[in-house]
């Protein structure tokens, strides 16, 4: 889709339009924000942007951006706003031109992030219109992301920085979930549950609030249509 007047309304089954998700995952490490956010980009043709992935690619690059990075990261300590900024933003404002609409996935994560990513999408005319807030009991998130460990390798998933990472999130992001609730778009889902009834509730409460054609969910996980596009900071 081409940004311009009709950027972020996509055409509902009825003729109706719908508009298109602008949408915020907020979610203590392993309660399957990068799942679902794959999974609604899919259904939806949003951008999906992750800030872990963004970082871990920068890492990755062995750019001295990335070495700072990767100072904060193997220690599950949030990388500073600056460079969280300088790394997103890019991507941010290609989504904006490209689809109208964007699954942010790990991004804001303090108040600060929160307040400035609010002024950026004034700016550009995206604000976000729900924020997805998944929750899991911590024992079941400190095992799934223990077996992830074993499965993808990845450096912070070790028993000590899990921990610090979920402490992390109860001090820094926690607040962050009061604040969208406040502001009447905080939706709130347990994924202790299928994979598949997270994803129907999901579905459910997004079109209950005009966020999702019907005919997305009668399709179902496989039949959007849409080609996800995941953005790269290039
Ligand atoms: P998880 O949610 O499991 O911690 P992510 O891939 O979302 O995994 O993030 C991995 C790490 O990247 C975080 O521990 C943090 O160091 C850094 N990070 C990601 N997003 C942000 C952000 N918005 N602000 C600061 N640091 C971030």
């Amino acid at each position: 889709m081409q940004a311009g007047p009709m950027a972020g309304l996509v055409a509902g089954s009825g003729g109706g339009a719908v508009v298109m998700v602008r949408v915020i995952m907020l979610s203590p490490p392993g309660a399957g924000k990068g799942t679902h956010s794959r999974w609604l980009t899919l259904q939806t043709g949003a951008a999906h942007i992750s800030s872990g992935d963004l970082l871990r690619e920068e890492v990755a690059r062995g750019s001295d951006l990335g070495r700072q990075v990767a100072s904060y990261t193997d220690r599950g300590d949030l990388v500073p706003d600056e460079l969280i900024f300088r790394i997103l933003a890019p991507a941010v404002v290609t989504a904006a031109r490209n689809t109208g609409g964007y699954v942010l996935d790990g991004f804001p994560r303090t108040m600060p992030q929160a307040l400035r990513a609010a002024q950026f999408g004034a700016d550009l005319a995206l604000t976000s219109n729900a924020v997805i807030y998944l929750t899991a009991p911590e024992d079941e998130l400190v095992s799934r992301l223990l077996d992830r460990a074993q499965r993808d390798g990845r450096a912070d998933d070790t028993l000590g920085v899990i921990r610090h990472r979920l402490a992390v999130f109860a001090r820094e992001t926690a607040p962050l979930i009061d604040y969208y609730r406040g502001r009447g778009i905080l939706l709130e889902l347990s994924t202790n549950r299928a994979e598949a009834d997270v994803q129907a509730d999901l579905l459910n409460q997004l079109q209950a609030r005009g966020l999702m054609s019907p005919r997305a969910t009668e399709l179902g996980p496989d039949h959007s249509g849409q080609a996800e596009t995941t953005l790269r900071n290039s």
